[in-house]
Order: C-alpha cells, then structure tokens, then sequence
C-alpha cells in the first residue's frame, strides 16, 4: 500500500460504496462502512448543530433518527461523493500519534447535499479491519456553502463613476449602522473574524468594541521585553482572507505586531466598527419579532441598534481573584496578572505570583528579567507542562507541507474528533511527550513543582490537548524559559499549601509558614465566560442559555455554546485561539445565513 495509485483505488472503492449508502439512505450500510469502534464528525450536514458520535450503535442511531418523516440520512441527501485529489488533502498514507500504530489511508472528498441544497466536503482514515477490510476509523463531513449564497472570494466593489472607494465604503457603514442584522460585541479576532465571514456571506454586520483601537487587548497585556508574549507559530495564528499573513512573522509574534496586525485587518476587511462604545443596558429580545433592543454607548452618546441576532466575542472572562483575609490590609503592591504592566519599577523587591500557569510563568520571568530580588511562585495544586520546542513539535508544527493554504490545515485538523483526540493522548500519546520533556521535568521536581498531565486524579493522562480543549490551556504552562529559572532557582517554589491569610507584608498559608513580599501578583486565571455573558445579558436571557460553561467540551467531545446554538434564540457566542475562528467562524456565518433564508 505505498503507490499513490493504491492510495486512490482504496479511497474510491469505499467512497464509491459508502455513495451507494448514502444515496440509497441505507443508514445500516452506511454505518458498516465504519469499524465498531468508528468516528464519525458531522458540522451542519445532517443537523444543525456540530456532532460527533462513536461506535456503531450511536451512529446508527443518529443517521435514522426522523426528520421530516425520513431518516435523517435520507432526508440530508448526502451525494455527489468525489475524492477531492486537487489539495493537500487528496489521499495519502496516515499514522495516528501514539504508540499503537494506528495507520492507513486518509483524503479529502467534496459532495453535495440535498436539503438544505449545499456543498459539502469530507475528510476519511481509512484503517483495515480484522478481515483485511478498509474501514472508517474517522469520518467528517462538514457543510461548504448554501448553493446559490457561496462565500464570495473577492468583493466586488462596482464603484460608480464619480464615487470613490472611501464614498462608498462609507455609504455602505451608513447602511449597515442604519440596520444591522447582527451586531458582534467585541472586536477581538474572534469578533473580527465572524464579522469579515457574515459580510463575504452578504450579511450586514456591526461590531463594538469597548476599547479606543483595534488590538488594543493585545497592545494593553502584560509588558513584553526580553520575553516574547506567549504567540505559537503564524501559521498556527493566521487569519482567514490573508493569505500573506505568515510572511514577515517571527515565530514569536510581539503582541505590539499582532495588535497592528488585527487593527490593520479590521481596515482591509472592510469590517463598520464602532469603537469605545459598549452595552449601557441588558439588550432585550422580542420574540415576536426576532429582534434585539440593544442600548450602546457609543462614545458619549447613547443609541439604540436593533439586530436580529447577537454575538458575544468579548473574549475570555473577566479576571478571576480570590478573595483572602486581610489583603486589604497588605501595605504592598497587589494586583492582577492580567494588570501586569512594568516589572522595571519593582526592582530590588520581593515578589510572590499566586498561581503556576502561563501568566505566572511569564510574569515570573518579567520580575527576574527587571532585577526584583526574590521571586516566589504559589502552586497550588500541579501544572500540565510541556517545552516549547516540544510543542513546536507535537502541537505548533502543521500537519501538511508548510506552504498549504490556512484553510486546508484548518479543514485537516477539524477532521479529528476531538474526543478521539483525548483518547489517543491516553492511549500514550501524553505519555510520548512527557518522555521529550523528561530531562526538563525531573529538574522542575527537585525544585518542588508539581506536574499533572490529568485534568483530575485517575482520569487518564489527556495532556496539553486535553487542557487546551476542556480548560482552555488553564492550568497549563507552555515553557518558554520560566521553567529554567525554577530549575535554577531563580524562582522560587512554594507548593501544595492552601493560603491562609494575607499579612501586612506578606502571604501566611495554611501550615503557618510565610512569604514576605513587597508586590504580590495574583495569576489566578479569568471568571468563565458565562458569568461575563450574565453581566452583559442579565439572568433572564442567560437562564434560557444552554447549562454548560461557553468552551469546554460536551458529552460528546464538541465545544460547548461555542459558534453554534447557544439555547437562547438570535444569541451566538464567538471565542477561542486564532486556529478556531478561523474554521468555526465561517460555520457561525453559515447558520445565521440559513435562519436568513428561513431554512433552518
Ligand atoms: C499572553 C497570551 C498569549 C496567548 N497566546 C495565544 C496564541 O498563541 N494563540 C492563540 O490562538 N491564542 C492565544 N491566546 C489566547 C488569546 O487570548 C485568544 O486567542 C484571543 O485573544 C481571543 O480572541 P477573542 O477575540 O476571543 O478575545 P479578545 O482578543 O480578548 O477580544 C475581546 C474583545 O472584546 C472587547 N470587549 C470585551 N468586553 C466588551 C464589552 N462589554 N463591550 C464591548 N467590547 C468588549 C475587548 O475590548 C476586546 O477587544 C493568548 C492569550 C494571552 C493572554
């Protein structure tokens, strides 16, 4: 199985019958083409939702469940199977990561769906059963475009004679401002980059945000100086309709050179921005009308905005900090991490960072950058770390050749169960990384840190993946030097203790000992987001919202809330990494799209 001709007739062979299935609506035969213990990904093809179900038995269960009076695989019309051999993506030889060697044959295939009428594309592993038989280990199928409503790949400007560009973009903000029919609060790049899909779909899209500038979270977080902000690879950090954006990056992207870069993005997008301008009031829904009644403080004006649908994309919650005894009683500086500006003015002090992640990690590293003379780091509890040549390595690093187009990688890796993807770090993949790190982590032991690759006690090593996915990285530390200085005790490690109390000048814990300090910095994470959407959106919207936490994942391995429906109607939340809205923001443009066109 090594000519790229076998790697096609096997791809063609099932596709051909699992076509056959389909088309027929054969949900048991569909089904067959999966091994027992099968994936199968579905985003917006046979539902509207995102679903991910494993094994036969569920699979079955989901594909004849009735819609319409028809199995849900017949009522989609799932057909048209081609292998799509034109991309990186064509078929090609897969080995999953971990110790099982897992391999076989992988590819992409576009088809088409019948109602709604829509392009799909899909992605298969193709594994050999026990008998020999090539079978489906994953299978994803994810809706392109509405037929007759596709993205449009350029935009088409048609000036009119005497009008220039400036003219006309601004008759355009004048109309969009005068109707929005979504309005996205917050223009981080998740706001951004919902707001550049729901215009290429044609949709008329406002966004607001708080601050003065676009990128000015970026440019407002904790000082860089020696330490690049903690930014992966461009093209793990991309964003869509800019092809280019990976040239003239640093691996290490300074948080100065990304916020231009989002701010320069919002311009050529075309994106109608309303800046410092916020919620005054909770936004009201009338059901009657599927509108929003939404009072906006733009500038030092109110106005009201009337759209049908609403988009949180405020980004993480606010900062989370605990409260103890007498903190108010401490004389020195006490604030947190995400207020962390400039180490340079506590040099020569003692300094305590409360919490063991990146941001404790980084600011750590800040303090012992600018002089300070004692740095102490409180954990709590234990950390998931992994270096980051290690990362670059297993997380960073593409999946395809380097120079793939951005949204080929995205529809790679979207093609992964997530579940499986824990499944897989169980069954050894975490415990492959941590042998990388060996070296690294028995020096952050003798020092006194603790480590965890669990999300709690015997749950099964998930690794970073699993605290990416269900913490969004919280409680992870992706080491870009603080881990030496801990090493070298240049940082110092206070662990496993409760704090008591705070002192005038310091930090009592639970077993009576003690941390004097002159600055005190609490990197204890953020509020999750549902408690910001409760502060926005007041509790009679947010009890009708969906039980679970916006992230974190589902029963079923899907991001809850999350760029999907939420529970409360014309209510949408948009947050996470650059890789994610990237791929899901154009999934969000799609369902707001067919509730348009009344057909979902
Ligand atoms: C140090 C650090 C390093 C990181 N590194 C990476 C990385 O390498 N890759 C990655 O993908 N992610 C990284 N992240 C995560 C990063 O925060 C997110 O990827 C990204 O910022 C999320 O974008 P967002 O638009 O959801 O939120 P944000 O960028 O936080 O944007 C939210 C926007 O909403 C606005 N806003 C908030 N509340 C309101 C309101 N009530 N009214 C109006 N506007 C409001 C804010 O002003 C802001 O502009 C990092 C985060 C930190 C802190």
């Amino acid at each position: 199985m090594t000519s790229s001709e076998d790697l096609y007739a096997i791809s063609a062979d099932w596709l051909r019958s699992l076509e056959v299935a389909s088309s027929t609506g054969d949900s048991k035969s569909f089904v067959s083409h999966f091994l027992s213990d099968g994936w199968f990904r579905d985003l917006l093809c046979l539902s509207w939702d995102f679903r991910t179900l494993s094994g036969s038995e569920k699979i079955h269960g989901f594909l004849s469940e009735v819609v319409d009076g028809k199995s849900r695989l017949e009522h989609s019309g799932l057909r048209d199977f081609k292998i799509d051999d034109h991309t990186a993506n064509a078929p090609s030889p897969f080995k999953l990561p971990g110790p099982q060697d897992i391999e076989g044959v992988q590819g992409a295939f576009t088809f088409t769906i019948a109602k709604p009428a829509a392009l799909g594309r899909g992605f298969f592993r193709l594994t050999q059963d026990v008998n020999g038989k090539w079978k489906a280990l994953t299978l994803f199928t994810n809706m392109q475009d509405l037929v007759g409503h596709e993205e449009s790949s350029a935009d088409q400007h048609g000036l009119d004679e005497g009008v220039t560009w400036e003219e006309d973009v601004e008759a355009k903000f004048r109309a969009i401002e005068a109707d929005p029919t979504v309005l996205i609060v917050g223009g981080g790049q998740s706001g951004l980059t919902s707001a550049a899909r729901l215009r290429r779909l044609g949709i008329r899209v406002l966004v607001i945000d708080k601050n003065a500038r676009v990128g000015d979270s970026w440019r407002q977080r904790y000082v860089e100086t020696q330490l690049p902000i903690r930014m992966c690879l461009p093209s793990f950090n991309g964003i869509i309709y800019l092809s280019d954006a990976r040239t003239n990056f640093p691996n290490y992207i300074p948080k100065g050179k990304l916020a231009n870069f989002i701010d320069s993005y919002a311009v050529n997008q075309e994106l109608c921005i309303w800046h410092s301008s916020s919620l005054v009031s909770t936004p009201v829904y009338d059901s009657s009308s599927a509108r929003w009644t939404v009072e906006v403080q733009r500038g030092d004006r109110k106005v009201f905005v009337n759209p049908k649908y609403l988009v949180l994309a405020t980004g993480s919650g606010s900062p989370y900090i605990p409260t103890w005894n007498g903190m108010d009683e401490f004389q020195g500086a006490l604030y947190h991490s995400d207020f962390h500006k400039d180490a340079e003015q506590f040099r020569g002090k003692r300094v305590v960072i409360v919490g063991a992640g990146n941001a404790g990690a980084d600011i750590c590293q800040d303090f012992v950058a600018h002089g300070a003379t004692e740095v102490t780091m409180v954990q709590r509890s234990a950390t998931c770390v992994i270096t980051s040549a290690t990362a670059e390595k297993t997380h960073f690093k593409l999946p395809l050749p380097d120079s793939t187009p951005i949204e080929e990688v995205d529809f790679h890796r979207n093609s992964m169960p997530l579940a499986l993807l824990l499944q897989l770090n169980i069954a050894g993949w975490a415990q492959h990384m941590k042998m990388l790190d060996k070296e690294f982590h028995d020096g952050l032991r003798k020092a006194g840190f603790n480590l965890t690759w669990e999300l709690s006690p015997g749950s099964g090593e998930v690794g970073l993946d699993g605290f990416l996915f269900t913490r969004q990285a919280s409680g992870t530390m992706i080491d870009i030097g603080c881990g030496k200085l801990i090493i070298e005790g240049k940082v110092k490690i206070k662990q496993g203790q409760e704090i008591s109390h705070f002192d005038k000048d310091g930090i009592t814990f639970k077993d009576g000992s003690k941390l004097s300090a002159d600055v005190i910095v609490l990197a204890t994470g953020n509020e999750p987001i549902m408690k910001t959407a409760r502060a926005l959106l007041g509790n009679e919207i947010t009890d009708r919202l969906l039980p679970q936490e916006v992230m974190g994942l589902d029963s079923e391995g899907e991001v809850n809330q999350t760029y999907r429906p939420s529970g409360h109607p014309g209510l949408w939340f948009a947050s996470g990494a650059f890789l994610f809205s990237r791929f899901f923001s154009k999934r969000l443009g799609l369902q707001i799209l067919a509730r348009e066109l009344g057909i979902a």
